[in-house]
C-alpha cells in the first residue's frame, strides 16, 4: 500500500530519521544518507537515477561498508524500503515507483537482529 506524507518517515517504524548528511565511504567517495532511531540506515539519491547503485550503497552502509558481508547477507536478514519525494505533490511516498520517475529516492535498509 502506498502512503503519502509531508515529512520523511522511516518505512519500518514511522519515526523521522536524521536529515541526510555526507558520509565518507572507505573507498574515497561520499554518499548522502542518515539513520533512524530504530537502527535503519538510508542513502539519499537526489537525482532518482542511481537506482541499484544507491541500494547497494545503503546495503553496504548497513553492513559498515563490508560489501562482502552485505552481499553475502542472506535474504531475509535485512529489510529494504524505498521512499521517494514527489516534487509536484510535495509529498513523500513509499515504494519504488516508476523507474522513469526521476523523483529523489531514499533507500532504507534495516538489519534484522540475530536471534
Ligand atoms: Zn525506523
Amino acid at each position: 500500500m502506498e502512503e503519502r506524507s509531508k515529512i520523511l518517515q522511516c518505512p519500518f517504524c514511522g519515526e523521522v530519521p536524521t536529515v541526510p548528511v555526507e558520509i565518507d565511504t572507505p573507498f574515497g567517495s561520499t554518499v548522502d544518507g542518515g539513520n533512524c532511531p530504530c537502527g535503519a540506515v538510508y542513502v539519499y539519491d537526489r537525482t532518482g537515477r542511481m537506482l541499484g547503485e544507491a541500494f547497494s550503497d545503503a546495503l553496504a552502509l548497513a553492513y559498515e561498508w563490508n560489501y562482502d558481508a552485505a552481499f553475502a547477507a542472506a535474504e531475509g536478514s535485512y529489510e529494504e524500503g524505498v521512499v521517494r519525494f514527489n516534487k509536484r505533490a510535495r509529498k513523500f511516498m513509499t515504494g519504488e515507483g516508476d523507474p522513469r520517475d526521476r523523483s529523489a529516492r531514499f533507500y532504507f535498509i534495516l538489519r534484522k537482529k540475530a536471534d
